[in-house]
């Protein structure tokens, strides 16, 4: 597989020196320089979804990874379902929060995991990142264990949910997590400053995995090859699917499933009062917004790092502008969405709920809608439960950490306090 930074023609990376490296030069995104084009969709769309997956993913990777290490990085990465569910005559959703931390999340983060740990070699890692929630869970757990690679994740403390929470700093071992006196511009701040510091950024073999990682992309690629093999024949000539958006790496990666050869017809970018892009696709202005808290707050984003993504895979000619529509959807309608869907018997949450609304109101006679589910309910469960005025059960996962003890070290909002505590803890 070869990848081109968007912002350097010359800066070029095969697929396992784009998942060491994150970013390119001057910050540029990794794009494929063709995305290859599969003969046989119908077929594949038979197979069970590891099986499956592999072909897709070798189709991407062309000579990369050999069969062995692909087959084992999918087989332990992939071990949850992604199942459809209808929730009208013409509409369903792929629930995409099977995985260990209840998001969409855990599908880039435990595939990028599997495959730092095997190209790695043995190799000392450390990773690095913030979070506000539903990533540092899903990298945490996709770390957790992994020989070799430490895991260093800063959050705000007190202002993400204890659940959130409890999810990324019971684990221990590897994972070595920080609360941060400050909020997350001042987490993600620190973070940048550890980048720019040579005795951190090499001296602990830095890496970020962040959403922009081609890696987690990959990934995604996967579950809507899965969704569409479970829709029923006709469903399938006419689909349209919602993806509740915040960075755009969800919508990227099924851009790419279309350009690849599956079957849909157009996709809906559904977005909260962070509507850079619907406005940007209505106009041709691209005006980012200060950006405004939510209910929805994973898509608290006016400024997707992974549009010139999209905007390369259009100018490219893998997608007809035409086909991509952008809804915004204020926070009234979200909650009109979650009280239709619990009255059609489907228990909800803000993000799957924006996408249900702006698919549901853009939907043609004729057409079969399918939105994207990308965390469980109950990761918001104090929204749900005031939305819908009943009382929501946990689920298994989010039982058990509730009742442990959070092994967060909590420090000052500095990063010289910062860098003494990663070398006394990693070096
Ligand atoms: C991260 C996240 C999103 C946004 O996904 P992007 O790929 O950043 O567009 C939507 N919903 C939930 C629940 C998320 O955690």
């Amino acid at each position: 597989m070869e990848l081109v930074n968007l912002k350097d023609a010359q800066d070029t990376a095969t697929f396992c020196e784009a998942v060491q490296r994150g970013l390119g030069k001057q910050q540029g995104l990794y794009f494929p320089t063709e995305i290859p084009t599969l003969e046989n969709v119908p077929a594949l769309l038979e197979l069970p979804f590891a099986e499956r997956s592999i072909q897709v993913l070798r189709a991407l990777l062309g000579n990369e990874l050999n069969e062995g290490e692909l087959e084992s990085i999918v087989q332990a990465a992939f071990t949850f379902s992604a199942p459809v569910v209808p929730v009208q005559d013409n509409i369903a959703t792929l629930e995409l929060f099977h995985g260990p931390t209840l998001a969409f999340k855990d599908f880039g983060g435990r595939f990028m995991a599997q495959t730092l740990a095997r190209i790695s070699a043995g190799k000392p890692i450390t990773i690095l990142t913030a979070t506000s929630g539903d990533t540092g869970a899903a990298v945490a757990d996709a770390f957790h264990g992994i020989d070799n690679i430490n895991v260093v994740i800063l959050f705000p403390k007190g202002k993400i949910s204890d659940l959130q929470e409890k999810l990324f700093t019971t684990l221990g071992d590897n994972i070595h997590t920080v609360a941060v006196e400050g909020d997350f511009d001042a987490c993600q701040s620190l973070v940048k400053t550890a980048f720019d510091d040579p005795d951190i950024r090499e001296g602990l073999h830095l890496n970020s995995a962040n959403s922009i990682n081609i890696s987690r992309l990959l990934a995604q690629v996967c579950y809507y090859f899965e969704a569409v093999s479970q829709l029923p024949a006709q469903a399938r000539e006419q689909l349209v699917v919602s993806v509740p958006s915040g960075n755009f790496g969800n919508l990227t990666a099924g851009i790419i499933a279309k350009a690849m050869g599956l079957p849909i017809k157009r996709f809906i970018a559904a977005t909260n009062m962070n509507d850079t892009v619907p406005r940007y696709l209505k106009s041709g202005e691209w005006a980012p917004k200060s950006t405004v808290a939510t209910m929805s707050n994973a898509m608290d984003v006016s400024q997707p790092n992974n549009w010139p993504r999209i905007e390369a895979l259009i100018e490219r000619g893998y997608l007809d502008k035409a086909s991509l529509k952008g809804e915004c959807v204020d926070e009234d309608y979200t909650q009109i969405a979650m009280r239709q869907l619990a009255q059609a018997g489907y228990t909800s949450e803000p993000h799957a709920a924006i996408a249900y609304r702006a698919l549901s109101h853009d939907l043609q006679e004729g057409e079969y809608g399918l939105f994207l589910g990308t965390a469980h309910p109950a990761k918001f469960r104090e929204t749900v439960e005031n939305v819908l005025g009943q009382p929501l059960s946990l689920p298994k996962a989010l039982a058990e950490v509730a009742g442990k003890d959070s092994l967060a070290v909590t420090l000052p909002s500095s990063y010289a306090e910062l860098k003494r505590y990663m070398l006394d803890s990693l070096a």
